[in-house]
Parts: structure tokens; C-alpha cells; sequence
């Protein structure tokens, strides 16, 4: 609705809620806001014609204002527990908000007119600049109901004139009488709280819709990645039991056990399988991370000892990195510590820190996996004197499907999405992982987490503690 339309809008679409429950439940909030502003400006203003004015009708006029305040106040605390669906609730609150309206501005303008009436002489500029002030306030602060400010300012307005007409009445001056120029400029300054009314409305109106628009995009948005992500999950599902029984079907022949392999044929069946391998590893990946986001990945945690989680990673390893013609070593530490954590899980991210080590290493270099405990605080670290990693790369480096270096001349493969899921594991650990690296010289990729304090058994033993991310 806007200015006009509200002026001439019939009773009936004043009090109908349909469509402006967040309207109401903005009014009430900021009223609610700024409920302790008003009470010390009416009383700045009461102490202020209490000692120039007669002090007893000041206070009658007072009381008039506390007592409008106080049912807004109960309103206030009644409205903010309306959710905006119950439409005869909203009703309600709507006719208080008329009513309270009406008795808050009759107020208001009752304590101006009253000291005007006791100004017998002067330009009745206090009661008029209070008025002024009050109509700049609700012009400012109630533009989320045109109906209610326009009721505001209806009643402001008639005292404006009572007040402007008073020297009029009493005088009848003659119209060269700097009395009907106070009256003309108020006509003038009514005009003005007219139109800072109007825009202040139509600001309102913008942000309102602009707010509706963004609102709208969003579930847009979110109802399009909800259906990326199924799409993803299905495609990923129905990939994953199809490319296990490839890669076994390869693994056989590759192994002669469907017979012997002519040699012409086994470059082109190593680099299927090695191709179907790295398919499934972003099928598993994709399928992890839709897990994460889903908040269905079990962490399954039991006291574990990081030496031997450190062990147990560098040997699982060890395969993949005699391929690359990588040595890997550990360094352990003295004084074991046990942390909490799902094997499976952390022995994932070790992985991840590993192949990247080993990936990104010359050939016949070393990569090599350290433990070390300081206070409350145990650190796996996974040393390479590969590449680096230049300044700056972070968000690339465990970034969703981002690399550091993704160009064509790539050497080594990848889905940019390991040390992403690697950081979520870690993060469900109450942990973290970070690195530090130096172009040309080589990387450290490390993870940190809490030790457990007290002699608890190791994953040997029954569950610990269960999560899920
Ligand atoms: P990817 O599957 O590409 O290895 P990751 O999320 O595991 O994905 O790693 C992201 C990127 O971080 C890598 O592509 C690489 O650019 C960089 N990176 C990770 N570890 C190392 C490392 N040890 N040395 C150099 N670069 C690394």
C-alpha cells in the first residue's frame, strides 16, 4: 500500500493481516527497540515544562504519556511471540497497535497544545518543535504501517493546526500580523513531514521488497543445490558398484589369473586400471564429502595411539610410494599419546597427506611422517622435499575441487577435493590441519589434536564415544 492508497483504503484493509505479517512483526521490533529512547525523551521533555509551565497539568499530561506507553510496552511483550501465522492473533495485535496509536498521539499532542494554551505571548515554539520532533520520529520509525503513522500524524497534525490557530482565535489579527506568518509556516512544516513521510515509506518499501527478492532467490538457490546434491548422490551410488567390479575384472587379468596377458595388451590394461582406480577415488571422495554435508558420516571414536597411528599409515602407503620411487620414513615419539579419533577416518586423512607427499616429490626422494606431543597437544606431521606450495594458496590448497596448480602441463592427477574432506574429518576430530611450505624446497602438511588424559584403553577395546558429523 502505498501513502495514498492507505489514505483512502477501507477499514476493512487496514486490519487485514494478509501479507504484511512481517510488516507488524518489524513495527513491533523496532517499537520494542526504541521503547527506552521515547521514555527518556517524554520525560526530558516533562522535567523541561514542569519548571516553566503550571507543574500540575504537566504531570496530569505526563501520567497521560506513561499511561500510553505502558500499554505499548505490554503490546510489545505480547507480539513478539507471534509467529505471524495464526491470523486472528495478528488481527488483534493490529487493532492494539490502532488503539495504542490513537491514545499515544492524542497524548503527545495534549501535552503540546497544553503548553501552548499557557504561552500567552512568543511563537509557541517548544510545544511545536516537540510535535516537530515526534512527527520526525514516527515518519522515521513507523513506515513499516502507513496506516498507523498516517493515523500518527493525522492526530499530530490537528494539534500542529490547534496550536498554529491559537494566537489566530485569540488575537484576530490583522493579516499582516507575523501571527499568520507562524500559522503559514506551519501549514509549510506540515507539508514537509508529509513528504520525509513518503520517502521514508518508500525506503521501506525498497528494502522490504529488495528482502522479498533476495528471500525468493535464496530458496531458489538452496532448492537447486538440494537437487544437484541428490543428482550427485545417485550418479555417485550407481557409479561406484560398476566401477568395482571393473577395476576387479582388470585386477585379474593384470594378475594372469584369466590366463596369460599378451604383451601387447598390458600397457593398455595398466592404464585402465589405473584410470577406473582414480574414477573410484572420486567416487568415494564425492560420496564422502555428500556424507559430510548431509551431516551422515559416523565417527566411530576410540583412544588411539598416534605412533601406531603413524605406523600403520606409512606402511599402508608404501606401495603406491614405490611406484613413485619415494622412500617413506617415520620419525615417532618417545611418549606415545592416545587421542580420540575414528581409525578409518584418521588413517584417510594420513593417506591423503601422504600421496599429495609423495605426488609431489621428485623421484627417489623421502617423505617422512613425525609424531611429536607438547603439553596437552600431540602433531602428526608429513615432511616432503617436493615442489612447495608458493605464498598465498591456501584457500586452493583445501578448497572444494580447487588445486594449486590446475593447468594442462599437470603432472600428477587429482580431484582437488582430499585435504577438503581431510579438513572436515579433522574439524569432527576437534582438531586441525594446517602446513607450512616453501616453493622449491619442500612441504609439511600436519594435523593437531587434544590428547586424551588419563589411562583409557586403546581402539582394542569397546566403542568410546560415537558422533556423526
Ligand atoms: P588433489 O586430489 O589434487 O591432490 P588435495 O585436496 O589433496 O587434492 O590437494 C589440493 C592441492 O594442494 C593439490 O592439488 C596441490 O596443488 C596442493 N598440495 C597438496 N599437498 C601438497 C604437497 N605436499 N606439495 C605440493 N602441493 C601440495
Amino acid at each position: 500500500m502505498t501513502f495514498l492508497q492507505a489514505l483512502f483504503a477501507s477499514p476493512r484493509r487496514w486490519f487485514s493481516v494478509h501479507g504484511r505479517e512481517q510488516k507488524i512483526k518489524d513495527y513491533i521490533a523496532l517499537s520494542n527497540q526504541l521503547i527506552w529512547k521515547r521514555q527518556a525523551s517524554f520525560l526530558a521533555a516533562a522535567i523541561l515544562a514542569a519548571f516553566y509551565f503550571d507543574p500540575s497539568s504537566v504531570v496530569l499530561c505526563y501520567a497521560f504519556v506513561v499511561f500510553s506507553e505502558i500499554l505499548d510496552l505490554r503490546l510489545g511483550s505480547v507480539a513478539a511471540n507471534w509467529d505471524g501465522r495464526n491470523r486472528a492473533v495478528g488481527r488483534a495485535i493490529l487493532w492494539r497497535i490502532t488503539i495504542n496509536t490513537l491514545i499515544s498521539a492524542t497524548a503527545i499532542s495534549i501535552f503540546s497544545v497544553n503548553m501552548a494554551i499557557q504561552q500567552t505571548s512568543g511563537g509557541h515554539f517548544t510545544p511545536l518543535f516537540l510535535l516537530f520532533s515526534a512527527s520526525v520520529f514516527a515518519a522515521m520509525h513507523n513506515s513499516q504501517m502507513i496506516g498507523i503513522l498516517l493515523l500518527r500524524l493525522g492526530i499530530y497534525g490537528i494539534a500542529f493546526l490547534t496550536i498554529a490557530l491559537l494566537d489566530v482565535m485569540r488575537e484576530l489579527p490583522a493579516f499582516s500580523s507575523p501571527i499568520w506568518l507562524e500559522f503559514f509556516t506551519v501549514i509549510f512544516v506540515l507539508y514537509f513531514l508529509c513528504d520525509i513521510s513518503i520517502k521514508f515509506n518508500q525506503g521501506y518499501r525498497e528494502r522490504y521488497q529488495q528482502l522479498r527478492r533476495i528471500e525468493q532467490e535464496h530458496a531458489r538457490a538452496k532448492a537447486a543445490l538440494e537437487i544437484k546434491t541428490r543428482f550427485l548422490a545417485t550418479v555417485s551410488h550407481e557409479l561406484r558398484t560398476p566401477l568395482t567390479s571393473i577395476i576387479g575384472s582388470l585386477e585379474l587379468i593384470n594378475g594372469n589369473r584369466l590366463g596369460a596377458v599378451p604383451d601387447n595388451l598390458k600397457p593398455a590394461i595398466t592404464i585402465a586400471a589405473r584410470n577406473a582406480r582414480r574414477l573410484a577415488d572420486l567416487v568415494e571422495d564425492l560420496l564422502d564429502m555428500q556424507k559430510i554435508e548431509a551431516g551422515e558420516m559416523v565417527f566411530d571414536l576410540h583412544p588411539i595411539s598416534v605412533n601406531t597411528l603413524a605406523i600403520e599409515a606409512a606402511e599402508s602407503i608404501a606401495g603406491y610410494a614405490s611406484n613413485f620411487g619415494i622412500v617413506v620414513e617415520t620419525d615417532l615419539c618417545a611418549q606415545d599419546a592416545l587421542i580420540a579419533g575414528d581409525r578409518k577416518r584418521l588413517i584417510q586423512v594420513m593417506n591423503n597427506m601422504l600421496s599429495n607427499a609423495i605426488k609431489f616429490s621428485e623421484k627417489g626422494g623421502t617423505v617422512t611422517v613425525q609424531v611429536e606431543t607438547f603439553g596437552q597437544r600431540t602433531r602428526v606431521s608429513v615432511h616432503d622435499h617436493g615442489q612447495g606450495i608458493p605464498d598465498g594458496a591456501r584457500e586452493s590448497v583445501f578448497g572444494r575441487f580447487t588445486q594449486v596448480d590446475s593447468s594442462d602441463i599437470r603432472k600428477v592427477g587429482g580431484t582437488g577435493l582430499g585435504l577438503n574432506i581431510s579438513k572436515l574429518i579433522v574439524e569432527q576430530h576437534g582438531g586441525l590441519i594446517d602446513y607450512t611450505s616453501e616453493l622449491g624446497v619442500g612441504s609439511t602438511f600436519f594435523v593437531e589434536f587434544d590428547r586424551l588424559i588419563g589411562d583409557a584403553d586403546t581402539d582394542d577395546g569397546g566403542p568410546y564415544l560415537s558422533q556423526v558429523a
